[in-house]
């Protein structure tokens, strides 16, 4: 999996990219998947191959993008007419059809099933795993001082037919606030035109080195 310098958001309406990017995403997926693996969750992640790809395990990408929230933001603010930053009883799974063209639609769990996105049982597994990435995630950037506010995982299937964690976790697709400016560390800095983006992603990447080996 090669890792670009581009970046883009509003279904890449909005494109853009600085120098280093791949690399600095690449260190720290590379140093999330190490840590959920200690933490009993492995991924597809097997070891990387230089500083801007890594060597994956072979996977049938399911077509659902799982959007995990802690805190109300972005989409879910704007659809509930929400202030972003309010806590949630409890975290709220969500899956979107992956789909740009239709421009990745919310989906509902029976839509999930009456479109054959997944089974019943894939369903269950996924918020399962979700809910416990969501875990280990919220207590490892809380001893970082960031706030995880919510972040989107990609599941794939391997010939045996078991789900394992996909894609990537980075700041491209988390929100990530320092704990104590409330500063936002993630994509956002670069959908909302607020600068410093590169600086951001080197925040955290230079906050998650200090802690994990
Ligand atoms: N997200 C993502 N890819 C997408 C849509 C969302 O990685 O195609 C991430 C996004 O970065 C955020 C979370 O999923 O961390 C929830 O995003 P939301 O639904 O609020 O959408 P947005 O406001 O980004 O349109």
């Amino acid at each position: 999996m090669d890792f670009k310098d581009s970046l883009t958001a509003f279904n890449a309406q909005k494109k853009g990219s600085f120098p280093e990017k791949g690399k600095v995403n690449t260190q720290i997926s590379t140093l999330i998947f190490k840590h959920l693996k200690s933490s009993g969750i492995g991924s597809h992640w097997i070891e990387n191959l230089d500083d801007h790809s890594m060597v994956v395990q072979k996977v049938k990408i399911i077509p659902l993008e799982v959007v995990v929230r802690n805190r109300i933001a972005g989409s879910l603010a704007k659809k509930m007419g929400k202030e972003e930053g309010l806590l949630l009883k409890k975290p709220l799974v969500e899956f979107y059809y992956k789909d740009d063209s239709l421009n990745d639609p919310f989906l509902s769990d029976d839509q999930v099933l009456a479109f054959e996105l997944a089974d019943a049982a894939t369903i269950t597994e996924l918020k399962a795993l979700a809910l416990k990435v969501d875990q280990v995630l919220l207590q490892l950037f809380n001893s970082i001082k960031i706030d995880l506010i919510d972040f989107k995982l990609e599941f794939g299937t391997v010939k045996s037919g078991q789900v394992v964690l996909a894609d990537e976790i980075t700041p491209d697709g988390c929100r990530l606030w320092d704990q104590q400016t409330g500063e936002k560390l993630d994509k956002d800095r670069f959908r909302r035109d607020l600068g410093m983006v590169k600086e951001s992603y080197l925040e955290i990447l230079n906050r998650l080195k200090g802690i994990i080996k």
